[in-house]
């Protein structure tokens, strides 16, 4: 059997006045999850273990079987696994987005966390200007992937650094960095980084981009997990656009595969993920496919976008699978990390609805597959990372 598990970003969403009193799952054209779901269980499962923060990085290595309470120790660590860094165990790992601010004081606000989803081949040059210029012993400036980069400090586990609540900036588009702002203070050395990153941001012969900020946040030890393979018995891979996908797939010792011209916005390499994905089940078990388009669109607010991400999602993913494994011995698991609701504009702590179907799965003939008919399940995981666990073994996989 082969066992496609895919995961569209940030799909769940709240009842919204302008689509009728309907969610964007719910306002979205999506025939072959609706058929999945009649034909499969739908229900809802908690991603994100209470206490911790509704992110991306927390749900998905729940939905990978690893439990977040045990394993995670910050977003930047994930994404360091993804590019292959190597780490002492007492570095401490800050993601680094590159962001833009009114001004960086108590007063300033939180314009645009991505800097209008700044393309890699601007960013990174701007990203080894401050390593050249302000890397030293402690910190290094390592570039990454459009708005989001790294930065290494040093031994920083043993410092008071590794306890700083940064706000991830996402959550605060359009709001106040004043707690933020306070936060930094508490670290001179960094304060002094982030100032003087500043001053050579807001050179124009360097940079013409709308980044005029680093803003480091999601720091921790470097990630250490058990092995995919040694847990479930699979061969699996992972195909995200996102680092953080990535550095799960690496860090479990999943094969993680590469899409040219994967973006993660809605305008990604639908058909080079599902021709990835059928390649890769030619030889391999299990397949987790992530989709990051919804959640961009749930951080952009326009509620039409993120219908259309979750349609294409639909038609561009999961219907040309459908129609590659007909007849096969396959299930299907198809769930969204999180909640991206269009009036939040950032993550919730909703149980996600999801959907399994295959061998072992009754028909729950449910009309569509929606937020609502899944809670109406009354199918309920409360741990995230083991809804794997159940799928594999309600389909009788392990
Ligand atoms: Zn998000």
């Amino acid at each position: 059997m082969k066992f496609l598990y895919l995961i569209a970003d940030g799909m769940g969403g709240w009842p919204l006045d302008e689509l009728g009193g309907k969610t964007t799952l719910e306002a979205a054209h999506t025939p072959n999850m609706d058929e999945l779901a009649a034909s499969g269980i739908v229900g809802r499962c908690q991603t994100v273990p209470h206490g911790m923060a509704p992110g991306s990085d927390v749900a998905n290595m729940a939905l990978l079987g690893f439990d977040p309470a045990r394993y995670h120790t910050g977003r930047g660590p994930i994404e360091a696994a993804a590019q292959g860094l190597q780490l002492d165990p007492d570095d401490l790992v800050w993601r680094m987005n590159l962001v833009r601010v009114t001004e960086l004081t108590i007063d300033g606000i939180m314009r645009d966390y991505s800097s209008g989803h700044i393309a890699t081949e601007l960013s990174r040059p701007l990203v080894e200007r401050l390593q050249e210029k302000l890397g030293n012993d402690t910190y290094s400036f390592v570039p990454g992937v459009q708005y989001r980069h790294l930065l290494v400090q040093k031994n920083g586990a043993l410092t008071e650094d590794a306890d700083l609540a940064v706000t991830p900036p996402h959550d605060i588009t359009d709001k106040p960095i004043k707690q933020d702002m306070r936060a930094f203070s508490r670290s001179p050395v960094l304060w002094d980084l982030i100032m003087e990153s500043r001053d050579l941001l807001a050179d124009r012969s360097v940079n013409a981009t709308r980044a005029n900020s680093i803003w480091p946040w999601g720091q921790g030890r470097p990630l250490n997990l058990p092995g995919f393979r040694d847990k479930y018995g699979l061969h699996g891979a992972v195909i995200s656009a996102v680092d953080l996908i990535k550095g799960l797939g690496f860090a479990s010792g999943m094969d993680v595969i590469d899409v040219d011209g994967a973006t993660g916005l809605l305008d990604t390499n639908y058909e080079g993920k599902v021709q990835a994905a059928l390649k890769f089940l030619e030889q391999g078990d299990m397949v987790f496919v992530h989709l990051e388009g919804p959640d961009e669109c749930g951080h952009s607010g326009i509620a039409k976008d993120k219908v259309e991400a979750i349609s294409r999602f639909d038609e561009r993913v999961v219907a040309p699978l459908r129609k590659a494994l007909e007849g096969q011995d396959v299930a299907w698991l198809i769930a969204c990390d999180h909640f991206t609701p269009i009036k939040e504009r950032t993550h919730t702590m909703d149980p996600v609805p999801f959907i399994l179907n295959g061998p072992g799965c009754t028909p729950s003939e449910v009309s569509a597959f929606t937020e609502a008919t899944a809670d109406a399940s009354g199918l309920r995981i409360e741990n995230g990372h083991e809804l794997l666990d159940f799928a594999l073994n309600r389909t009788g996989k392990k």
